[in-house]
């Protein structure tokens, strides 16, 4: 790690004030800058977060009904899943690496490292920051990522034999849409965290959890710890009962109601 970076995020930290409205927020732009300068997060990906950031605004940067919902039956699916697996990008890795391996723990499904600018020091500094944040095994690092996807062209075509390759259900966030429609026409189910509910991602996947990633992960383990012990049928009328589309109707209708009402309160 480099430590002059450390002394900055520090000086950072106490610069602004805990009264500070923004000050999570800077804080996680700093960590994401840090994690581009070690080569994790790629600058592209600092874009893609600028991007959620304006929805988050939008959303009133809380887990809002609709997400619980989505959460409920997220943890189901993953409960009922025979081989899920959590696909991780830079962005994943660098925003909540603990609260990934925790999640990967409790549901045991393997973090597999899949990007669109891929190369093997980035999958290995990625798979670094999961290791040092507890996971005792990375899939799709080297030539681990033998298996290809037909349906993509990009470099997230390489998946591992043992990971996304076999996967049921996979669980993944801050991704265009091509990966989530190709994913889904292989018969796969995808679970997808995107501040974005009209993203392409979103329309695409089997459940959509409209959120900041940071928030849901340790929602999504929490709620999985309780629903452990549910029935195979209490967890399927949980999942059946879930509509992606209506979920997503729910979170625009949401964010204009928000909006009108912020209008005239001005
Ligand atoms: P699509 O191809 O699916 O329409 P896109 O082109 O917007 O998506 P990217 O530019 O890769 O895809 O953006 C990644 C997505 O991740 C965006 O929709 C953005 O809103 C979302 N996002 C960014 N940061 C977060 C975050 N912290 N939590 C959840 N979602 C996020």
């Amino acid at each position: 790690m480099d430590s002059s970076h450390d002394i900055k995020v520090w000086s950072i930290r106490n610069l602004i004030p805990d009264t500070h409205p923004r000050k999570d927020s800077l804080l996680v732009r700093e960590n994401l800058v840090k994690q581009m300068e070690t080569g994790a997060v790629v600058p592209q990906g600092l874009i893609a977060h600028g991007r959620g950031e304006c929805f988050d605004y939008l959303l009133g940067e809380r887990t809002n009904a609709f997400a619980e919902r989505s959460i409920e039956a997220a943890a189901a699916l993953l409960l009922l899943s025979s081989y899920p697996v959590i696909s991780v990008n830079g962005n994943m890795a660098a925003l909540a690496p603990k609260e990934l391996v925790e999640l990967s723990k409790e549901v045991h499904a393997p973090l597999e490292v899949n990007l669109f600018y891929r190369n093997e020091e980035r999958e290995k500094k990625i798979s670094e920051i999961l290791r040092d944040a507890g996971a005792s095994e990375v899939l799709g690092v080297g030539t681990d990522a033998s298996e290809t996807i037909q349906e993509l062209f990009s470099e997230r075509r390489k998946v591992s034999s043992r990971g996304i390759y076999k996967a049921d259900i996979i669980f993944l966030a801050m991704e265009d849409g091509d990966r989530t429609e190709a994913l889904i026409k292989l018969g796969k189910k995808v679970i997808a965290v995107d501040l974005n509910p009209l993203s392409r991602t979103s329309m695409a996947a089997s459940i959509t959890i409209v959120d900041n990633f940071i928030r849901v992960v340790p929602k999504l383990t929490t709620r999985v710890k309780e629903m452990k012990n549910m029935s195979k049928d209490e967890l399927q009328r949980i999942f059946q009962s879930f509509n992606n589309k209506d979920n997503l109707k729910e979170s625009l209708k949401f964010i204009s109601e928000r909006m009108s009402q912020l209008a005239l309160s001005l």
